[in-house]
């Protein structure tokens, strides 16, 4: 008899399910047993992560259509009571997408701009997460990964609102992972994924090789590892994959 599977079971929504490592870690994810629900913006880019996942035999995953610049409350209690009606449970919550913003000084960032960059970036996981929490409270076992970046850490000059978005994000995993570690069953854990090969990276950094940076699927193991039984009791951690593959 073959051994269950890491994430049988579970059901696991992934923001920025379309394409770079959103898509990779719900396309792991499915491998690993899960049911997966696809978050973005677009039905037509989702639809492809949709339609890998279905030709892998992967469980059928659903697809929800969110900008996250507008993630009012009202429309993430939509979400969750969509996945309830669907599902009547979620065991894990990956906040991947994301919005890089302008690479320019401070000094003359564009306030929309940053805005738009703090809503996608940090307010979107922080309502989301609470309009989810019901759900994720009654699963027997939930992970919430939020995404960090190196220039969350160590501010960098010119990543203006992106770095400020991700400090953010750092502080926002160590407030829910210490306010639910001793009540609930939920753990919460920030992951950096370094320099990955996706559109953001690219956009970043346009001089380099992008045969020289790891891929998405190369460290989506990482995030499957976090979403599984396996990791009970890893919670508040900043976890950097810069060096891994
Ligand atoms: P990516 O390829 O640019 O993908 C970004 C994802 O976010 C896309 O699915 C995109 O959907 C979604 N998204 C952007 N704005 C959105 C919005 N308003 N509403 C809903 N979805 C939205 O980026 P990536 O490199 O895979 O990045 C994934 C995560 O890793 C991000 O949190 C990023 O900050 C972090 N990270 C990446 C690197 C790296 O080197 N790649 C390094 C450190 C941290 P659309 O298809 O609709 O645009």
């Amino acid at each position: 008899m073959s051994a269950e599977k890491a994430l049988a079971e579970r059901v696991i929504l992934i923001t920025g399910a379309s394409r770079g490592i959103g898509r990779a870690v719900a396309i792991a994810s499915a491998e690993a047993g899960a049911t997966v629900v696809l978050l973005g913006r677009e039905e037509a880019t989702l639809g492809a992560t949709y339609d890998a996942i279905v030709a892998a035999g992967g469980a059928m995953p659903a697809i929800v259509t969110l900008d996250l610049s507008v993630a009012h409350p009202e429309l993430c209690q939509s979400v969750a009571e969509q996945i309830q009606a669907t599902f009547g449970r979620l065991d894990g919550l990956v906040h991947n997408a994301a919005d890089l913003g302008d690479i320019t000084p401070m000094e003359m960032y564009d306030p929309d701009t940053f805005d738009r960059v703090m809503n996608i970036n940090l307010r979107a996981p922080f309502v989301l997460t609470q309009a989810l929490l019901p759900l994720l409270k009654a699963s027997p076992d939930a992970s919430v990964i939020m995404t960090g970046s190196s220039v969350g850490r160590k501010a960098r000059a010119f990543w203006g609102a992106y770095a400020l978005s991700k400090f953010g994000v750092e502080g926002l995993t160590q407030l829910f992972a210490e306010e639910l570690k001793n009540t609930s069953n939920v753990r919460v854990n920030c992951v950096n994924p370094g320099a990955t090969r996706t559109s953001m990276r690219a956009s970043a950094y346009p001089g380099e090789n992008p045969e020289s940076v790891k891929t998405p699927e190369s460290i989506a193991h990482h995030y499957v590892h976090l979403l599984s039984e396996a990791a009970r009791g890893t919670t508040g951690q900043s976890i950097d994959l810069t060096a891994q593959s």
